[in-house]
């Protein structure tokens, strides 16, 4: 991860914290086994299994930020099964790599310093910089084997789907709807209102 891409990462991610450049360096692995680049538009899809315990939220932006998958293209999902793995598609390609973080490194990861100010309730904005530089620091020079395991590149059949480009107004409200989300004429919300 160069300084540039940690920069404009953070900037999205909004602070810094060992957990988003894990992501970063995850995803990156897991793009360099496909031999991808960072999606542009939807050439890339992830299935993450993270959820929404400690570190893995962080975790997932460095993955976004790596792989261009984002929750406004929907070219991301979630499943919730709070494991820090996911898989990444190669749409293009029909090729697909798992990736998650070793178990004992997962674990060890909850006993860091920085984890510990979290629990005592400080904002990971506010935890000290003496605290997450060198943590974040150890991120970016630890050999992958330390802390990944990617597994083996598998096809994948990705379903293929066409983007809708019609509109037309809801007759209840009025509203503008992109049409393969009206049903006759009517838009969700609306048919919902009952
Ligand atoms: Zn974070
Ligand atoms: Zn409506």
């Amino acid at each position: 991860m160069t300084h540039e891409e940690f920069e404009t990462a953070m900037a999205f991610h909004g602070h810094k914290c060992p957990a988003m450049p894990l992501g970063y360096r995850s995803a990156k692995a897991a793009m360099d086994a496909l031999g991808v680049a960072r999606a542009k538009d939807k050439e890339l899809y992830v299935v993450s299994e993270t959820g929404k315990g400690h570190a893995a939220g962080c975790f997932l932006d460095g993955v976004m930020s790596a792989t261009g998958c984002t929750y406004g293209k929907s070219n991301i999902e979630k499943k919730y099964y709070n494991k820090m793995a996911f898989t990444l598609i190669d749409v293009v390609n029909g090729k697909a790599v798992r990736v998650r973080l070793k178990d004992e490194f997962f674990g060890n990861m909850l006993n860091s310093p920085f984890v510990a100010q979290r629990k005592q309730g400080v904002a990971p904005q506010d935890v000290p910089a003496e605290i997450a530089d060198p943590l974040v620091d150890n991120v970016l020079k630890m050999p992958e084997e330390k802390f990944l395991v990617v597994g083996e590149v598998a096809d994948y059949d990705f379903p293929k789907g066409k983007g809708c480009f019609e509109t037309d107004l809801c007759s209840k409200c009025g509203e503008r709807v992109f049409v393969d989300k009206l049903t006759d004429g009517v838009c969700i919300p609306c048919s919902e209102k009952k």
